[in-house]
């Protein structure tokens, strides 16, 4: 449609939209949000073209900002971002009703844990409706929480002739037209209650980008934004092929994609969800530590609200006096002080924090929680910062973390309320530079900065000198398959002329020392076997030849 065409067509419009009330709505008019959407849709090949499409097939590769960016050496916005190389990366979306299916190999560009991290896991997630699921290898469905429902939805929609074909739904609202620079802006609100907004680029009148508010457990409230280039013909309509996410935490591109095919209406599987699934209901959803998502609980513009989880069961076990070892998903360590109580980590997420703290104030009823030691920055180990900074304790971090504190902790929660969005409140800060000593006539704590770690450089431990405890977050983990952190334990408590009996992790269980060091021994020994076989295969991996120490 030209735009003279466009003008005189809205003249006509306007004038019967006085008798017909809602023709507006329908047919649109320049300068209309609806007009921005039919421009988009004329554009991309036509409404008539755009209605008739099943389905779209996606296929490339790209890669993943681990951790939305929080999982670095450090939290400074410089520190080099590590990425999860995403291969064999296939998507389709059936528009009508909307369901996809996403199946990809994610591969770490960086050294961790998991042999199947390093050589990369293929998974299948698929929406349907209401339902989401996951394929195994095996064929087998299983459903997934109700916060995936949401995210699905909301990456399905992320190109632009789903999102396009969705705004012209008539159960799609459309609303609040903007300009932002060279293009026209609206929000969709779709049937489901959530609202997108798309930007259509006005010269071209194609898609630049759509973006949409989920929550995080780390940043609360996170817009992203997903940007399309490199239009081509595609079976009758245009397709990007290049895809770019940014979240508005440090502008970070948190997902990437290059298009090396793509089809219209190819024949594909019935992406259906299996009867059986649709009898059962969501497992628990909650906000994950990296995971972008979670159930919606608030009202306001949003869909898919979900009961919250049921709260993480805590077990205490006292490791000596006035120490107990609290195990959920992931573990805290509480000390007791003569007047007041201090957690070692507050992990994961929200839930398993508050679970937490309760557990630590039933154990010792006359004393306040007051601070919680953070072990490192990474938004695993911060998953229940916010909750903590809400309830007013006090978080000791490496000050390398400052800035990042203050930033994460600042951060909205509006649309996808937590603790921290329902009370806004400002952190309380002790910052330990090499050393902190916390000593009262009850408990001795020693907290140290961790040296000689390729994992963090701006991480605590704490040690307990009285009964030689060692109480860290990611220096170890029994479960461990491969170790890459060379010499790294070894050297902290050389380094610190610590006299370590056991060690107490956040991942793990509670382990003599001497063990600890056999079984670093092991996981580098299958670290070097991994290497090899790599080596073998004439390929290479990150983190080969395995380093037995990280500093000399
Ligand atoms: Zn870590």
């Amino acid at each position: 449609m030209t735009y003279s065409r466009t003008r005189i067509f809205s003249t006509a419009i306007l004038t019967s939209a006085l008798t017909i009330g809602g023709a507006l709505q329908i047919f649109g008019q320049a300068g209309s949000p609806r007009d921005v959407v039919e421009r988009a849709a004329a554009a991309l090949g036509g409404r008539e073209r755009l209605l008739a499409i099943r389905t779209l097939t996606i296929e490339g590769y790209g890669q993943l900002a681990y951790q939305n960016g929080g999982g670095n050496v450090t939290s400074s916005p410089d520190a080099p971002q590590k990425w999860i190389n995403v291969n064999e990366y296939s998507r389709v979306i059936q528009l009508e009703p909307l369901r996809t299916r996403v199946r990809q190999r994610q591969v770490n560009d960086f050294v961790f844990a998991a042999v199947s991290g390093m050589r990369g896991t293929t998974s299948t997630q698929a929406l349907d409706g209401d339902i989401a699921f996951n394929i195994g290898a095996n064929g087998n469905a299983g459903r997934a929480g109700a916060a995936a429902v949401r995210t699905r939805r909301m990456e399905a929609l992320a190109h632009p002739v789903a999102i396009v074909r969705t705004a012209l739904r008539p159960s799609s609202r459309l609303s609040n037209r903007r300009s932002e620079g060279t293009r026209d802006l609206v929000d969709i609100t779709i049937a489901e209650g959530d609202t997108l907004t798309l930007a259509v680029e006005r010269g071209t009148s194609l898609p630049a980008w759509v973006s949409w508010v989920g929550p995080d457990a780390n940043l609360g409230d996170v817009v992203y934004r997903a940007a399309f280039t490199g239009y081509g013909p595609v079976g009758g309509i245009l397709m990007p092929s290049g895809l770019n996410t940014t979240i508005d935490f440090r502008n970070i591109v948190q997902h990437k994609l290059h298009v090396d095919r793509q089809a219209v209406d190819a024949s594909t599987d019935d992406l259906a969800a299996p009867p059986a699934l649709q009898a059962t209901g969501a497992r628990g959803a909650g906000r994950g530590a990296t995971a972008p998502a979670a159930a919606g609980q608030a009202a306001g513009g949003r869909a898919g609200a979900a009961p919250p989880p049921p709260a993480p069961a805590v077990n205490a076990t006292e490791l000596a006096k006035g120490i107990w070892y609290l195990t959920g998903s992931g573990n805290s360590t509480l000390f007791e002080f003569a007047d007041h109580l201090t957690l070692f980590e507050a992990y994961g997420s929200e839930a398993n924090a508050r679970a937490m703290f309760a557990r630590a104030r039933a154990l010792v009823p006359g004393k306040p929680l007051t601070e919680v030691i953070v072990s490192h920055h990474h938004f695993d180990h911060t998953g229940g910062l916010r909750a903590a900074v809400a309830e007013g304790l006090t978080i000791i971090a490496q000050r390398g973390n400052e800035a990042f504190l203050r930033e994460v902790t600042s951060r909205p929660a509006k649309l996808f309320p937590d603790a921290l969005g329902a009370k806004p409140t400002p952190i309380r800060l002790k910052l330990v530079d090499d050393h902190l000593q916390l000593k009262d006539a009850s408990m001795q704590v020693d907290i140290y900065r961790v040296v000689a770690n390729s994992h963090m450089a701006d991480g605590l431990l704490a040690y307990v000198p009285r009964d030689r405890l060692l109480v860290q977050g990611d220096l170890f983990d029994a479960s461990w398959e491969i170790y890459w952190w060379g010499s790294s334990y070894a050297d902290n408590v050389r380094h610190r002329k610590l006299q370590v009996e056991r060690d107490v992790p956040v991942h793990g269980r509670v382990l003599p020392y001497a063990e600890v060091q056999q079984a670093i021994e092991r996981q580098i020994a299958n670290a070097e076997k991994l290497c090899a076989s790599v080596a073998d295969a004439g390929l290479s991996m990150r983190g080969c030849p395995v380093k037995r120490t990280v500093i000399d």
